[in-house]
């Protein structure tokens, strides 16, 4: 009797914690912009998340202002390590049920996703033909280890993406069927003049893809950071180029929130639902995983369906992944 009872007891707790985890477990978020970068104790600075919406004054010839400012109540912390970022960020993603695109340092990379093959999507950058012969760089990619291109930053190096220098990497992608992440657009205070020399605002210009893209029509991309602040552009070069997607990335948590959410809102007002892609531009903070999801979390001019749609839905159909794999 006492045994009946005690294991009708344990049944019963059984199927509530049962109950209880799956009531409790997150719907699957893919975060399409993540980097894997080595923490380099000396510059992996704490971060206040929407920090651009003071812009520094400064003079040419005083002290630069710093690109990051800590001035704010609870500021992200930089992880101290690579084991412990490496820690902080798979933890992160398990509770919050986030699977990562990333692209970065080779070493990381494999052992983020050693550490867990299902939460990583490994993506392999390229941004001037310096960095690896279109032969290498094709061969990395019949390996099978890397899924994506990305992040593709020519703007940086003072090209625009359809400078023909990149064009037979792109040819690349696109026989191999290969989606392309390619920054455009926003680089934060002084990318110019203080932090990267090449930079060019004027190349972050989404129309600057349209070459590119009409000499690759079998080319999947998304513009990351989408195109901020040219919304016109983007808008237009949507409308004009029906396979273009953009990702969120970077600007959702270091612009102004105001901004940031009529930024978004347009995209959203302006048709492009179906092809908004969620992304951090994750670095070295593993909290920023929380403080960015909640910007979607908290749009209250979303339905629940449209943040279903750029958390995750989305980057399924872009990726062409096998959404059961995320039950
Ligand atoms: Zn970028």
């Amino acid at each position: 009797m006492k045994h009946t009872y005690l294991l009708s007891s344990f049944l019963l707790l059984f199927s509530f914690l049962t109950y209880a985890q799956e009531t409790d477990s997150r719907p699957p978020i893919i975060d399409v912009h993540v980097h894997a970068m080595k923490v380099n104790p000396a510059f992996a600075s704490d971060m206040c998340p929407w920090f651009l919406k003071n812009m520094p004054g400064g003079d040419p010839n005083g002290p630069p202002p710093s690109f990051m400012n800590l001035d704010c109540v609870d500021p992200l912390k930089a992880a101290k390590s690579d084991q412990e970022m490496q820690d902080a960020l798979l933890e992160a993603c398990e509770r919050l049920n986030v699977t990562m695109v990333a692209s970065g340092d080779a070493q990381i990379l494999h052992n983020w996703y050693n550490a867990a093959p299902t939460r990583i999507i490994p993506s392999l950058g390229i941004s001037n033909a310096d960095q690896m012969t279109v032969k290498a760089f094709e061969d990395s990619l019949k390996g099978g280890f890397y899924k994506v291109m990305g992040e593709v930053a020519p703007q940086y190096q003072g090209l625009s993406p359809s400078d023909m220098s990149l064009d037979a990497y792109f040819g690349v992608a696109e026989k191999l069927g290969v989606p392309v992440g390619i920054h455009m657009g926003t680089g934060g205070n002084g990318m110019a003049n203080i932090t990267a020399p090449n930079y060019r605002a004027s190349l972050g210009r989404p129309f600057l893809l349209e070459d590119m893209l009409a000499r690759h029509p079998k080319l999947k991309i998304w513009v990351m950071h989408a195109g901020y602040p040219m919304i016109d552009e983007m808008i237009a070069l949507m409308g004009a180029n029906a396979y273009v997607y953009v990702d969120l990335a970077g600007f959702i948590w270091s612009y102004p929130q105001d901004e940031i959410h009529m930024y978004l809102k347009r995209l959203v007002q302006a048709g492009f639902g179906k092809r908004i892609l969620y992304g951090t531009d994750l670095m070295v903070w593993p909290k920023l995983l929380e403080t960015s999801i909640g910007v979607i979390e908290n749009a209250d001019y979303l339905s629940y369906d449209q943040k279903r749609d750029i958390l995750f839905n989305n980057a399924v159909r872009f990726f062409n992944l096998d959404a059961s794999k995320f039950e």
